[in-house]
């Protein structure tokens, strides 16, 4: 098992001060009143995963994530989130204490960081395929998940049923091959 350990934030949508949310083993759960910021946090989460769609954040652009000032706080310039996993298993092919970090400038000028060393949003996803945390899997089932699931064509759930066996990535590097 790979385990989130912590999500540290720091203009990312709501978090305007660095912040840092700690999960401990076994179940966490997020209570607060609307538009506390809850689910900003997996926002922050599924962004550092490597999430490209604006509107899946539910922004307009991909600008939108970064802190844009409130009645007594200017807005600022950047955003960074790092995702701290425990990786002592060794499932992810890395060291046991693996941070990932996605930074974005209001000029739009992203960055990736992998154990602070820069690194391509391609390592990232790479680490991260078939072992059920990539920016898609199974492990953030997110409200209308359940359904699509159920409501999914064969096909469809059979990209699930790949991610839990394992088989992704050599799917991926077929075809990576085949196009060459
Ligand atoms: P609900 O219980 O309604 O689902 P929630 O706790 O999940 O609420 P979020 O959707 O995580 O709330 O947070 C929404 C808040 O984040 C809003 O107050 C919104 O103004 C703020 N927010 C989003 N993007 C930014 C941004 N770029 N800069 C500042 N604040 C932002
Ligand atoms: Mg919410």
């Amino acid at each position: 098992m790979v385990y989130l350990k912590a999500v540290e934030a720091y203009g990312f949508k709501s978090f305007a001060e660095r912040t840092t949310v700690e999960f401990d083993q076994g179940l966490t759960a997020i209570v607060g009143p609307n538009g506390s910021g809850k689910s900003n946090i997996t926002d922050a989460i599924r962004w550092v995963l490597g999430e490209q769609s604006a509107k899946s954040l539910r922004g307009a652009r991909m600008e939108d994530i970064i802190f844009s000032g409130t009645e007594k706080r200017q807005p600022l310039n950047y955003a960074e989130v790092t995702l701290k996993l425990d990786n002592s298993s060794g499932l992810i092919e890395a060291d046991s204490k693996l941070n990932i970090t996605r930074r974005l400038y209001r000029s739009g000028e992203s960055e990736y960081f992998i154990n602070q060393a820069k690194s391509r949003l391609k390592d990232i996803t790479e680490l991260f395929l078939d072992t059920g945390l990539g920016k898609e899997s199974f492990s953030m089932i997110s409200q209308g998940k359940v359904d699509e699931i159920l409501n999914a064509k064969p096909e469809e759930r059979r990209h699930l049923i790949e991610e839990a066996a394992g088989v992704l990535k050599y799917k991926k590097r077929k075809k990576e091959t085949a196009a060459k």
